[in-house]
């Protein structure tokens, strides 16, 4: 039998931790029993430099709960970093791997279903949102506009994907090789292959404590997701530079003639107006290859993605390469 391990990260989740265990361990426990993964199967919870108890209360349900398990992080890496994290400190004791948010915002029984696909022969099972109506429509609004545009520019992602998903021990094997500081796994793993599949599930509201995402990181991750894996708005930039030199070619044309047929234009509102208009081009232009600059800059330091502090996954329970 396979072992599972679902993999949590966690940023001051003191409220919410202490239910989210109690109802993944009792899942995982009827998994077991109904003999679908194995007994050795865990639930790896990753504290991610939160500034409450919850690696304290992570530390006291590893104490009490054999499938229990916990890393703890040196600081806050973020979301996506602490899901990557998890997994490397998964990798050489699980089969399979579900990531899953702390909260139980996305509903556990979807996990039932993704192991049934597993059984199936899938090595990627994603857990997609098709009823979003506790989130606001403003959320709403800027999640289908950020997937149609993601799809507009090239990046291939299944549409209202969380970061809720099994992927096989062998996906996961390559996913550890995609080495970007500027993380965006909902846009790499379907860049990875293998056989996979969708399933469904619907969004509840987050029950305890509130959202680590506030509007301003939502858009800084969306801008992460579209300049990390195109570079359209460098081509969008080119379009605009290329329209602005053929309307000033026509301008030029404008002028000259008109100062040959003697007429003197005051010419003050359309300088003003090519001046601003240029230079705000120009602007943006600067702006969005600084964009990509940055991005090369933080990759080529090749920093950790993050630090494991402590770890409390026991070492002999490790999968024998050789197996
Ligand atoms: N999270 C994390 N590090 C962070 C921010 C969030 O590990 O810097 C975790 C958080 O504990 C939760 C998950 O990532 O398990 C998603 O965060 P949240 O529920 O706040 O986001 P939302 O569901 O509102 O998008
Ligand atoms: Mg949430």
């Amino acid at each position: 039998m396979e072992r599972l391990i679902i993999v949590v990260p966690a940023y001051n989740e003191e409220e919410s931790l202490p239910k989210t265990i109690n109802v993944l361990s009792e899942l995982m426990q009827g998994f077991i029993k109904q003999k679908r993964i194995s007994n050795e199967s865990i639930i790896l919870f990753v504290n991610d430099g939160s500034k409450d108890k919850t690696w304290a209360i992570i530390n006291e349900y590893d104490k009490k709960n054999e499938h229990v398990s916990g890393i703890n992080f040196s600081r806050n890496f973020g979301h996506q970093n602490a899901i990557i994290g998890g997994l490397t400190a998964a990798y050489d004791y699980g089969d399979i791997f579900i990531t899953i948010d702390a909260d139980l915002q996305d509903d556990v029984e979807a996990m039932g279903k993704m192991l049934d696909a597993r059984l199936e022969g899938y090595d990627i099972v994603y857990g997609a949102r098709n009823v979003r109506e506790t989130d606001t429509k403003f959320k709403r609004w800027t999640a289908e506009t950020f997937y149609s545009l993601m799809k507009k520019i090239g990046v291939e992602m299944v549409p209202d994907a969380a970061d809720y998903r099994l992927t096989s021990r062998r996906v996961v094997k390559h996913l550890l090789q995609f080495k970007e500081r500027n993380l965006f796994l909902r846009g790499i793993v379907p860049k990875i292959g293998y056989p996979s599949t969708v399933v469904y599930y619907a969004r509840k509201e987050r029950e305890l404590g509130e959202s680590k995402y506030p509007l301003r990181k939502m858009l800084s991750f969306a801008w992460d997701g579209i300049t990390s894996f195109s570079v359209a708005p460098m081509h969008l930039v080119l379009g605009m530079g290329i329209t602005t030199t053929l309307v000033s070619l026509f301008m030029v044309i404008y002028s000259v003639w008109q100062y040959f047929s003697g007429r003197v234009i005051p010419g003050w509102s359309s300088l003003m107006i090519s001046i601003w208009f240029i230079g705000g081009v120009q602007l943006i232009g600067i702006s969005v290859i600084g964009e990509y600059v940055g991005k090369v800059f933080n990759e080529t330091k090749e920093r950790p993605r993050f630090i494991i502090q402590d770890n409390l996954m026991s070492t002999e329970k490790k999968i024998d390469e050789k197996e």
